[in-house]
């Protein structure tokens, strides 16, 4: 292959653009993680990651996949046959209460049509079925990321409690977390797993659980088989900024990093920034004549649009186009979207003139590809970044 001139874009919902910063912070000596330098950091570290979790409660490094800390959110709170409420929201969902299965928890699921998010209705009807209480926790994807679905955690929160059942509630912000408002106090979440490719503009690599007082009282009692993943160690040795074992060193000075940068922007700006560049994709995508995956307004996802195409539309050719001549790189369709949908990521280190930059790719790709559309969705979206522009500038005035 030869040099490919000017940066590709990585427009897939994770791992995300990695900024500058992070990478100059990462390219440093490695120290003794056992030495005193380490130490401050990771006390600095914690706290800093305990601000964007929102919490006051412990959060837990593993240098690991987003995966990872699926399974140990699971196999610390978790006894083999407990049973799990899930919600089939799309792929990740699926994914997670597969490995519940293979863990040998007994899995319900609440069905989706991969275009709403969980219903708080339904997780209610099912908590208060559940008259034995036998259902150990309730776990659902904030923003499932295969669909470009954000579930409502606060209504789901508030759904368990009308029930008023005790299992325990595990969210998954993967690709939520440092892009859409989230709180894991706030909204009485008992474990809250993450990742550091995504809003956190991290290389793929570190996942986090934050656990609240009822996980960690569960995780005494919880004979789900660990060593790896296990809390007890882990929380004990992260009192001083240490770790049980090696930790990824280099990836932490990253976090240092990327968390010192959320701070300067303010988690609220950094919302609002992933709100209007969704916006403003959402108003591409109709422009476009085509149809947004999410069906209800209030559960679009502020960090990610998955696109429908027509009819006999090939979404993986159409990526292939526009990576070959665009240089431009879109999310994929995962599971049963396989073809039918390609997804934008508009999350993490980005701007309005990068958007406008991928939307024309998209819109370029999509006349190459021959797939019928309308040609306005780039006007219409920096139409509403010019909208948004003005309204900055009066209001700093
Ligand atoms: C990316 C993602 C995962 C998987 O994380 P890995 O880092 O690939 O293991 C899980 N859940 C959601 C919602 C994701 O977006």
């Amino acid at each position: 292959m030869s040099y490919r001139s000017g940066r590709h874009f990585l427009q897939i919902p994770g791992p995300t653009n990695v900024p500058e910063r992070v990478l100059r912070a990462i390219d440093r000596a490695t120290i003794d993680h056992r030495g005193p330098e380490f130490g401050r950091m990771g006390l600095e570290i914690i706290e800093g990651l305990q601000f964007v979790f929102r919490s006051k409660q412990p959060v837990i490094i593993f240098p690991a996949s987003g995966t990872g800390a699926w399974e140990a959110a699971l196999v610390n709170t978790l006894s083999p046959r407990d049973r799990v409420l899930m919600v089939e929201t799309g792929h990740f969902a699926a994914l997670w209460s597969r490995m519940a299965a293979r863990l040998g928890l007994e899995v319900e699921m609440i069905a989706t049509d991969w275009r709403h998010g969980a219903d708080p209705a339904a997780v209610e009807q099912k908590l208060k079925q559940d008259t034995g209480r036998s259902i150990r926790a309730v776990c659902v994807v904030h923003n499932e990321t295969s669909t470009g679905v954000t579930s409502r955690i606060a209504a789901l929160r508030r759904a368990i409690d009308a029930a008023g059942h005790p299992a325990l509630f595990m969210v998954d912000t993967i690709s939520s977390l440092a892009s859409i408002d989230y709180r894991h106090d706030e909204w009485g979440v008992d474990v809250t797993v993450a990742g550091s490719q995504k809003g956190l503009m991290l290389p793929p690599g570190l996942s986090f659980n934050c656990a609240s007082q009822k996980a960690l009282a569960a995780a005494k009692s919880a004979k789900l088989p660990k060593s790896y993943w296990g809390w007890e160690e882990m929380l004990a040795a992260n009192k001083n900024g240490y770790f049980p074992y090696t930790p990824a060193t280099n990836l932490l000075y990253g976090l240092r990093e990327a968390l010192a940068m959320l701070k300067e922007e303010g988690l609220e700006a950094v919302f609002a920034r992933h709100a209007r560049h969704a916006e403003a994709t959402r108003r591409a995508v109709r422009a476009w004549g085509l149809e947004v995956l999410c069906l209800e307004s209030a559960e679009y996802s502020n960090s990610l649009t998955a696109v429908l195409l027509p009819a006999g539309g090939d979404a993986d050719r159409l990526r292939q186009i526009i990576l070959e001549a665009f240089d431009l790189s879109l999310g994929t369709g995962l599971g049963k979207l396989a073809g039918k949908v390609f997804r934008i990521g508009h999350l993490g280190d980005f701007n309005d003139l990068m958007l406008a930059g991928t939307l024309a790719g998209v819109e370029m790709g999509l006349a190459l590809a021959g797939i019928s559309h309308r040609g306005d969705g780039v006007r219409a979206a920096l139409e509403y970044l010019g909208e948004c522009a003005r309204a900055g500038r009066r209001q700093a005035a």
